[in-house]
């Protein structure tokens, strides 16, 4: 069971349905039919072996990657399509790029901007994509780098920053659009081990204010304690879903045990 409380509903996040998700790469079936439902405010833990599709079936909820079958939608709006009648349109790209603001992506090797500090890194997408004044964003953005523990570290480039450093940054910057769904590949997964805590402090504070989260890692310890439900996908499927203690501590599907007693 999940430690947190459930958030008032009228400060959580969005929720997130996909309906026979479809995906494919030439001849390969990368997602071959995901349903999942992620509920307002909800901390979803995705689990399951490399290739198994857990980032490409993130980059469809964003529209970084177009599904070929099923939907994806945010609160109930579809993602990448309008709907007309029962005709379906996709969506221009400044009209995506728009529906992406809403959604904030940490991925694996933090992507921040070399060139750029790190309150540039950070108020970039608000003063570019939604035009804030830039005082306003920077402003904001040194509030949020108080809150990832980096208040020192505004003037720096992401060379000069350990790796959990740089990967709070990305955080903050994903935070500076005000998402209320936040999508995390693999966050930890590329850090030396005594920094993967600093990352999941911060987003372990973030779940606890309500932001519906779905969160790809293979940190146990972090979906026990965080998770309201765990996902585990293998081969383009979701091949088990409950609360941690149903797939962790009891998972019915074979395949689950057998990746479980890898990364356990
Ligand atoms: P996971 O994140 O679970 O490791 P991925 O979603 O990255 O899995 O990849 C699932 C499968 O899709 C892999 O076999 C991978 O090689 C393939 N794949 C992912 N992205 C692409 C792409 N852009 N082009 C071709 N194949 C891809
Ligand atoms: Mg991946």
């Amino acid at each position: 069971m999940s430690t947190r409380t459930a958030p008032p509903a009228a400060t959580a996040g969005p929720k997130v349905e996909l309906r026979g998700v479809r995906k494919s790469f030439g001849a390969t079936e990368v997602l071959r039919g995901v349903d999942l439902d992620v509920a307002h405010g909800e901390v979803t833990v995705v689990l399951g072996p490399s290739g198994s599709g857990k980032s490409t079936l993130l980059r469809t909820i964003n529209h970084l990657e177009k599904v070929d079958g099923g939907s994806v939608s945010v609160d109930g709006v579809l993602v990448g399509y309008r709907r007309s009648g029962n005709k379906l349109y996709e969506l221009r790209e400044r009209e995506i790029l728009r529906q992406r603001t809403r959604i904030g992506f940490v991925f694996q090797n933090f992507h921040l901007f070399p060139h750029l500090t790190v309150v540039e890194n950070i108020t970039e997408a608000p003063v570019s994509a939604l035009g804030r004044p830039r005082k306003e964003a920077e402003e904001a953005a040194r509030k949020l780098l108080a809150r990832v523990g980096l208040a020192d570290k505004a003037e720096a480039y992401p060379r000069q920053l350990s790796g959990g450093q740089q990967q709070r940054v990305a955080i903050a910057r994903a935070l500076a659009l005000e998402p209320g769904l936040l999508l995390f590949d693999e966050p930890t997964s590329a850090l030396d081990p005594e920094l993967v805590g600093e990352v999941l402090d911060v987003i372990r504070d973030l779940a606890a204010a309500g932001t519906t989260m779905i969160v790809v890692t293979h940190e146990i310890g972090f979906a026990r304690e965080v998770a309201d439900t765990v996902v585990f996908m293998d081969g383009g499927r979701i091949v088990e879903r409950g609360t941690p203690a149903e797939v962790l501590d009891a998972p019915t599907h074979e395949r689950t045990r057998a990746f479980l007693s890898k990364v356990l």
